[in-house]
């Protein structure tokens, strides 16, 4: 330990494209909502900073309170930017504002993705600089939208006292998306055209740059949202031509399993459900189910295993495996339950199967929050068979409500799933390996095959499955060592290690 080391919390700064309660398209607004606090717990100063979207309820931009307004140089412009303020219990949010760039319908899809998040990325740089309650020892970037901040803060804001030992993390969510635009935004907008080590390393394609690159290139330690993510990404199938990068630096690279809000999803307090249960008393769950089948338009039965998809319809999901195998799941007498959205066809797919078996398939393609508690608790079995999961929320969502996940060998659900060994008994949900259709349903059938004829076993396995651990907690513990990593000139705070 240095010489000169002394205890104080480190101040941690969340850079994120999104946060609930304000903003969500997918895992990374459930994070970053989540994290921060649990950080605070692990001995941290934390706070999130996130654009200032036209999209937030009215109710939050009345509380905000502005903290500082200045200009962001974009190569030869400069562009206003705000500073705004929110306390939301006990955990600052400060928000990026310029309306031309985040006063819109949605979050992400416009034609100048780009200039908004690297305005975002640099904003952020700015903001540290200028802001003094914004001061920070480690930038934790999440994905392409803020993986410039490491490669600005390095080549542009090196000088600066407040960046000097301002260390940066970065956090790879999803890989597949990577921010690549075309390489006049160098001159045009980065300002980065006559720094060559940066350009070298934003370049991915001959006249193309990649945000995301940049991030992996130029941060201090790298993170994934699992440690089976972590090892995928080094590999070509699941590293979309950033495996070389993912390998050379693997050293620093980690794989921390996101936690889910237990508080949020818990079948003891949950309003949205018909009925609580907890592991104490499941004798609800069946009046869960028997109100889901009758809402659902599904045959009240309380024999028939109920199976459950949540989530995008997409082909990362592994749908392909599940239409595939639908006629065979649904000849054995099995009730299956979609809701979702996504892509057309998908969309089309499961419209066509829910026409095909009336009372026993039903598929909700809509985006229902307070459905998807109803599905977690009144489901037997939650499928999720997707070619890759960075992480993935569902599974675990399902295990706290004794609803058990079928999973695909892969990433996240890996982590978190422990595959039934019926040899010791052990499991908290069942697993398959290849992406095979046959394989799944196989698995799918020998799961159904003990709920008809064990159901002693079965309800071992939920309890299992409940009194899994998925707060966030653990995770934040993690990170926090992360962080400690890279300031060893800083005593932990909180020694203690709350596990
Ligand atoms: P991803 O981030 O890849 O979309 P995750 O499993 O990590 O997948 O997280 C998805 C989250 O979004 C879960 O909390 C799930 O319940 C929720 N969700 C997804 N689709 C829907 C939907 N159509 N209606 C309600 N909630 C949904």
């Amino acid at each position: 330990m240095p010489t000169s080391a002394h205890r104080r919390k480190l101040r941690i700064l969340f850079a994120s494209s999104e946060a609930v309660p304000f903003a969500k398209t997918g895992g990374l607004g459930d994070v970053a909502g989540s994290l921060p606090r649990a950080l605070k717990h692990a001995g941290a100063k934390a706070a999130v900073i996130m654009p200032k979207y036209g999209t937030i309820p009215q109710e939050y931009k009345d509380r905000m309170k502005h903290v500082a307004d200045f200009y962001v140089p974009l190569a030869w412009r400069n562009v206003y930017c705000g500073i705004e303020k929110l306390e939301l219990q006990g955990l600052d949010f400060y928000f990026v504002d310029n309306e031309a760039y985040f006063k819109r319908d949605g979050l992400y899809g416009y034609f100048d993705d780009g200039e908004r998040f690297a305005f975002f990325a640099k904003a952020i740089c700015e903001a540290i600089v200028k802001v003094p309650e914004l001061a920070c020892d480690v930038l934790h970037c999440n994905d392409w939208q803020t993986a410039l901040c490491p490669v600005f803060l390095r080549e542009l804001y090196r000088g600066a006292p407040q960046c000097n030992n301002v260390k940066t993390v970065m956090t790879v969510h999803n890989i597949k998306f990577q921010g690549q635009y075309g390489d006049k935004m160098l001159s045009d907008i980065l300002g980065l055209a006559d720094i060559p080590a940066a350009r070298d390393q934003l370049y991915c394609d001959k006249d193309s740059i990649n945000f995301m690159k940049g991030g992996l290139c130029y941060a201090d330690a790298l993170t994934t949202v699992s440690p089976s993510y972590a090892y995928e990404l080094q590999m070509p199938f699941y590293g979309e031509g950033l495996d070389p990068i993912f390998r050379r630096r693997s050293n620093i690279l980690t794989g921390i399993l996101n936690g889910i809000d237990t508080s949020i999803w818990n079948p003891k307090t949950d309003a949205m459900i018909p009925a609580n249960y907890s592991a104490d008393d499941l004798a609800n769950k069946a009046e869960c189910k028997r109100a889901l089948q009758e809402e659902l338009g599904l045959r009240q039965d309380p024999t028939r295993p109920l199976v459950v998809m949540i989530g995008r319809l997409t082909n990362q999901k592994g749908l392909g495996l599940v239409r595939y195998a639908m006629d065979g799941i649904m000849r054995r007498g099995v009730q299956v339950a979609i809701l979702g959205t996504g892509d057309a066809d998908q969309e089309e797919a499961f419209r066509y199967f829910d026409q095909k078996y009336g009372d026993m398939m039903c598929a909700r393609i809509a985006f229902d929050n307070a459905l998807s508690h109803r599905m977690y608790a009144g489901g037997d079995i939650l499928l999720m068979p997707s070619e890759f999961e960075p992480c993935g929320l569902s599974q675990m969502i399902a295990m706290r409500y004794g609803t058990l996940p079928l999973v695909r060998e892969t990433g996240g659900l890996r982590d978190s799933v422990v595959p039934y060994n019926k040899f010791t008994g052990e499991g908290t949900g069942f697993r398959f390996s290849n992406m095979n259709a046959d394989e799944m349903a196989d698995t799918l059938l020998g799961a159904c095959e003990i709920f008809w004829t064990n159901q002693e076993l079965w309800t071992k396995l939920m309890l299992q499955a409940m009194a899994t651990d998925f707060s966030w907690r653990r995770a934040a513990n993690d990170y926090m060592d992360i962080y400690h990593g890279l300031h060893p000139e800083v005593i932990r705070y909180n020694k203690r290690r709350d596990r």
